[in-house]
């Protein structure tokens, strides 16, 4: 077997964007030696990308807001499946964190009055998103990375190593979570550069590795976004929670053809921008759902004057939850009154000076410029849905963000479920990130210490399987005689992303997800055969086959929840069932590996089981009224 270097550690958080440097930073400021690991450069997480900002309920720009406001707009926004404890946690520390983020040294955009300035945004109900122009995530990665700077220069003074407490893996790439009997022992991983494998071992391991866009043809996401920790959790025991529930964000760019998916930040309509089909029409009035229509203008008139004048006004449908506006796009395009590359108008070259826009959404000024050609300060974007983020993700409890059913296991950002329910608001993932990013190493940091204390033994088996398991693209060969040559991974990519795209995308059919289960399975067979030539030095052919795993996995537990959830509702909408049914309401599906002897060899390695979700408190139901309560829950739960 490869020789594997080894270290220990006592808290190892794999992924390094918000998530991943809040969790560490926290780690490390428990007392834990704590590793992080990263499969791009330091720096250069999928967090960099967040444009609008960071949602917290600090009332800056209007008074009225707080976190039961906060609290009901994101269980709104989800359509009441959050898990309510996360959302109930997230809304009341979302603040302290933007508050820390800016003594740690973030520049905020400012009101006026020299408050952190706060901008509006879809399904919240006051302007709640702290920002830096339409470059929060950049400047919130700035900050974390300046504060894991500040801490290793603490450490050197004290020890005379920098990284003798927190240190940094970049471009390490982990494919496999390690255990001693049922509880986690570490990781193992392989660096991208030098092909080098490397365990590191720990009691407790943070998985805080983002989501899963790039099973999707379609997508404003990054290349590190392949589900790797929605599968290292998977297959370390851990279930899946809910992950028919994928966000299609309602504007990523459609044109041209090279940039398609590129996202088009919510902002843009925060700011006063309004969606237009071919005829000219504004045509969000026309989609406003029944559970919405008292909260959202009847008229342009009224939509216009709520962006002055918001206590009088109700706010205009171009900021319903993005669930809703993608789905309005759809059936404009649908009905054939697209723009001419298959999307519609967005347009804020009427809607406000030039120098505003640039002032204001420079990002968006400079990447259509550039990109597409087109100035939007003097004529429309074209934009369409694009798959933007994952709801469903690693079932974590809601308080310490230890991942269900492996001792030592935490997950923390877009790879862990339940927070958002079936439908995230924009600006609720940079504070999710914050809330339980810190969590997840407080805890992980604690159970290290503690129950975790006794450490856990490395199995040198499972060391060299996971090797094995890495190696086998080079010496790429079928099951049996016969299974057929060896396959191209990009090829096996690209069936992949056109079937999510085409068979479990936005708009969802009963038989079309049969199909796509059929052809996963088949990929599946065919990936076993992924094979790659040359050598370990950095070799992106041999990464994406392990990719590949990875992806798979994922995107199977998408499609089966997807075919098992018979109802429409958020990130979920199926043809052939277009309500929300109460009756779902509390229900929660979960994905666990199923073993070999169990797992369906057409269906694949997946197990599907529902659950009932827990009451929702009391005291936070009253927070709504009984007529709105009505709609979602269930007659037995409206009962008790
Ligand atoms: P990431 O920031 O993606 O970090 C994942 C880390 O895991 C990376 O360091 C990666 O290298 C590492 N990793 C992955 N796999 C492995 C592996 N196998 N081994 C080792 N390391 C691994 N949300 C908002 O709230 N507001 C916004 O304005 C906003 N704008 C957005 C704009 C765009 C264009 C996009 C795409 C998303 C936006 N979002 C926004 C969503 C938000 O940015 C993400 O949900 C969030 O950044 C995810 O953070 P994370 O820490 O969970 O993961």
């Amino acid at each position: 077997m490869p020789v594997v270097d080894r270290q220990e550690w006592d808290v190892v958080v794999v992924g390094a964007g918000g998530a991943g440097l809040r969790a560490a930073i926290e780690a490390r400021e428990r007392g834990a030696r704590t590793a992080v690991i990263c499969k791009s450069l330091f720096g250069k997480a999928h967090t960099v990308m967040a444009e609008g900002g960071i949602a917290a309920a600090m009332g800056n720009v209007n008074a009225g807001d707080n976190w039961q406001v906060h609290f009901r707009d994101t269980l709104r926004g989800g359509k009441f499946l959050n898990q309510w404890r996360m959302a109930e946690l997230h809304a009341q520390e979302a603040p302290q964190r933007v508050w820390e983020l800016e003594t740690w040294g973030a520049l905020f955009d400012r009101t006026k009055d020299g408050r952190i300035s706060q901008r509006n945004f879809g399904g919240h109900e006051y302007p709640r998103l702290a920002h830096v122009g339409d470059r929060t995530g950049l400047e919130l990665i700035r900050t974390l990375q300046q504060r894991i700077v500040a801490l290793q220069q603490e450490d050197f003074r004290e020890t005379g190593d920098y990284e003798s407490r927190l240190k940094v893996f970049q471009e390490c790439t982990v494919t496999r979570v390690l255990k001693d009997g049922e509880r986690v022992s570490g990781v193992f991983g392989y660096e991208r550069e030098s092909g080098r494998f490397f365990v590191l071992e720990a009691p407790a391991v943070v998985i805080a590795t983002g989501g899963i866009g790039k099973s999707f043809k379609v997508t404003s996401n990054s290349w590190e976004y392949t589900g790797d920790g929605h599968a290292l959790a998977l297959l370390a025991g851990a279930p899946l929670l809910n992950m028919e529930f994928v966000q299609f964000h309602p504007t990523g760019m459609v044109w041209p053809p090279s940039v398609k998916g590129i996202l088009v930040t919510e902002s843009v309509r925060g700011d006063g921008g309004v969606l237009r089909n071919a005829e000219g029409k504004r045509f969000m009035f026309d989609y406003i759902p029944d559970v919405f229509k008292d909260k959202y203008a009847e008229s342009e008139d009224e939509g216009d004057r709520w962006y002055d004048d918001p206590d009088h006004n109700r706010r205009p449908p171009e900021l319903l939850p993005r669930d809703e506006v993608a789905r309005a796009i759809n059936a404009e395009v649908k009905a054939g009154r697209g723009s001419p590359h298959g999307g519609v108008f967005l347009d804020v070259s009427t809607r406000m000076p030039a120098e505003v826009i640039k002032r204001r959404l420079p990002s968006m000024y400079h990447q259509f410029k550039e990109l597409a050609d087109v100035d939007i300060t003097a004529e429309a974007m074209e934009v369409g849905p694009t798959c933007h983020y994952v709801m469903g993700g690693i079932a974590v409890d809601s308080d310490s963000a230890a991942a269900r059913g492996v001792p030592g296991l935490f997950a923390a950002g877009e790879v862990a479920g339940g927070m958002h329910g079936s439908n995230r608001l924009g600006g609720n993932s940079l504070s999710d990130l914050l809330v339980f990013g810190r969590r997840a190493g407080l805890h992980a940091a604690e159970y290290a210490g503690g129950a975790g204390a006794a450490r856990p033994r490395v199995d040198d088996v499972q060391v060299d399987a996971a090797a094995a398991e890495a190696l086998r693209p080079f010496s790429a060969e079928g099951e049996a005689p016969g299974d057929g040559p060896p396959e191209n991974p990009y090829t096996l990519h690209q069936e992949l992303q056109q079937t999510m795209n085409d068979l479990v995308g936005i708009i969802r059919r009963e038989h079309e997800m049969e199909r796509a289960l059929e052809k996963l399975a088949e990929l599946r067979a065919r990936a076993r055969r992924a094979g790659v030539e040359g050598h370990r030095q950095f070799n992106p052919g041999w990464h994406l086959a392990l990719d590949l795993r990875n992806m798979l996995l994922v995107s199977e537990c998408v499609a089966r929840a997807a075919l098992e959830r018979t109802e429409s509702r958020g990130g979920h909408t199926r043809e052939d069932h277009a309500a929300m049914d109460r009756a779902w309401r509390n229900v929660n599906l979960l994905c666990t590996l199923a073993g070999p002897a169990d797992g369906d060899p057409v269906r694949g390695r997946i197990a599907l089981t529902r659950e009932t979700t827990e009451p929702i408190r009391p005291d936070l139901l009253a927070l709504f009224e009984k007529e709105e309560l009505v709609k979602y829950l269930a007659e037995e739960e409206l009962y008790e």
